[in-house]
């Protein structure tokens, strides 16, 4: 099955089941300022969650346009390393605001995995919340799950795994226990069963996450109860495609191949299965999608998050041997395989490629001196640490983010001095408050140069821009 028929295959099995087809809401939240870009299916329902909000229907599906790359839920980091994270993926969800409840969700999950799907009960295995009998009963007895393949998991605190099954869109806002549906790729794969301190290697996949919405997490901490109690489910589309597919990684669909194979041509015939090459499909998926939603490549937290992202692609190509612009290029690859499906993708194609190919140009004007600066640097370091101020000419002469240069120190095993960098940083701050004082504006001069990317950790997070 093609990803774009698993999409409709899931959509059509919940519209037969008296949901509403709603279409993806913007990457931008709107008027959510707790959040840096959409990551889940439920954000654009969050009012309807809290009872703020009514709709004509109380039942919906989605397949939702998801960025990680900031906030609480970041998987920039796990891009290239793993085979199941992505900046970029669909998520598909059916939600219930206040209809249906832990019974029907869960019955309908199963049905559509094995019986739409037709996926091999023993291959599934499922988590719910340590203290949730009702869920763990329903798995059990009416499913028919084995006991041996229901785990029960905690909020995590402090377990040697990462399985949480207490979800929550950030740190305030809707939340809830859940139950998790996980897929065991074989033991040839490393890694163990969720709950397990071996569960972080990529051998049972987390394919959807049911979410029993019950609270809404306050400023302080507290839980109060949500008006109805409802359903948030989320299954990300690539890793679903992978299992249908025949494949391990999410790499391995049809989407990412089409990508990678003309990525790799634009390389000079660079293996497909290369990481970096990985990392670049991936971003030009993000980048794209963001682009289209609206999001300059810019100074600010979202504009920067987007620019770091282009800037890593860019690396990567250059490591991959590129010596001139190539990135905008897949933009066309992109729109053929995902423009059906998202035809803003296909109007917007001229005005991505122009963004792109400008923020491209002007980092490749500094990528090769940098990278030429870091070489000569990591050949005379001792110790594994590169240190503050080479970070820091890195970020202000060539426009290299902090997180890129840790992307590099992590292929070689090495580490960034985060806190010489921000001694650094902090010290040009100084110079250029000294500086204004004699009527002297640094800062407009160091824009013009184009270096001052870095607005502080706190952005990145998707707080308030320090700029
Ligand atoms: P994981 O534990 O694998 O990081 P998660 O628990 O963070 O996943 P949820 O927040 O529960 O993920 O999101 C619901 C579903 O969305 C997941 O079960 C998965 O299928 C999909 N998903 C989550 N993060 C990603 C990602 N970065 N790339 C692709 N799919 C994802
Ligand atoms: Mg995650
Ligand atoms: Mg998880
Ligand atoms: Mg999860």
């Amino acid at each position: 099955m093609k990803s774009s028929e698993i999409r409709s295959a899931f959509l059509n099995f919940f519209k037969e089941r008296g949901h509403e087809i709603v279409p993806s809401s913007s990457l931008v939240p709107h008027d959510d300022p707790t959040l840096l870009f959409t990551n889940a299916g439920m954000n654009q329902f969050k009012d309807t969650f809290l009872g703020r909000e009514n709709r004509a229907y109380t039942r919906a599906t989605t397949s939702q346009k998801c960025v990680r790359a900031g906030g609480k839920h970041n998987d920039l980091e796990n891009v290239g390393y793993t085979a199941r994270h992505h900046t970029f993926f669909e998520m598909l969800g059916n939600f219930s605001f206040g209809d249906y409840f832990k019974q029907d969700a869960i019955q309908y999950a199963w049905e559509f995995l094995t019986g739409t799907l037709n996926l091999p009960a023993d291959k599934l295995c499922v988590t719910v919340y340590e203290t949730d009998d009702e869920a763990y009963n329903i798995w059990l007895k009416e499913v028919g799950v084995p006991a041996d393949n229901i785990i029960r998991i905690g909020d995590n605190k402090g377990a040697p795994y990462a399985s949480d099954n207490f979800w929550q869109m950030g740190d305030t806002g809707p939340c809830g226990p859940c139950t998790e549906v996980f897929y065991d790729h074989g033991d040839h794969i490393r890694g163990g069963r969720p709950g397990t301190p071996e569960e972080d290697g990529d051998r049972f996949i987390e394919i959807w996450n049911i979410v029993f919405m019950q609270y809404n997490r306050q400023a302080d901490g507290t839980m109060e109860p949500l008006p109805k109690p409802s359903v948030d489910t989320g299954m990300g589309l690539e890793r679903i495609s992978t299992i249908l597919q025949g494949g391990h990684s999410n790499y391995d669909i049809d989407i990412f191949q089409g990508l990678l194979n003309d990525a790799s041509k634009l390389l000079g015939g660079v293996d497909t299965t290369v990481g970096s090459l990985r990392v670049i499909a991936d971003h030009i998926r993000s980048s794209a999608f963001l682009i289209s939603d609206g999001v300059m490549p810019s100074n600010e937290s979202r504009g920067y998050t987007l620019r770091r992202i282009i800037r890593r692609a860019c690396r990567h190509g250059h490591k991959l041997g590129a010596t001139e612009t190539f990135f905008y290029k897949l933009v066309g690859s992109l729109v053929r395989e995902m423009g059906d499906a998202y035809p803003e993708l296909k109007s917007d194609q001229a005005q991505i490629e122009r963004i792109l190919l400008q923020e491209e140009e002007q980092f490749t004007k500094t990528l090769d001196k940098g990278m030429r600066l870091l070489e000569d640097k990591l050949s005379a370091l001792d110790g594994s640490v590169i240190p503050g101020d080479v970070v820091f000419t890195l970020y202000d002469t060539y426009g290299f983010p902090v997180d890129l240069t840790e992307d590099i120190a992590r292929e070689r095993e090495l580490t960034v001095d985060t806190e010489g960098f921000n001694q650094a940083l902090e010290a040009q701050r100084e110079r250029a408050r000294a500086a204004s004082k004699f009527g002297m504006d640094y800062n407009e001069q160091l824009t013009i140069d184009g270096v001052t990317e870095f607005t502080g950790y706190q952005s990145l997070q998707g707080g308030s821009a320090v700029k």
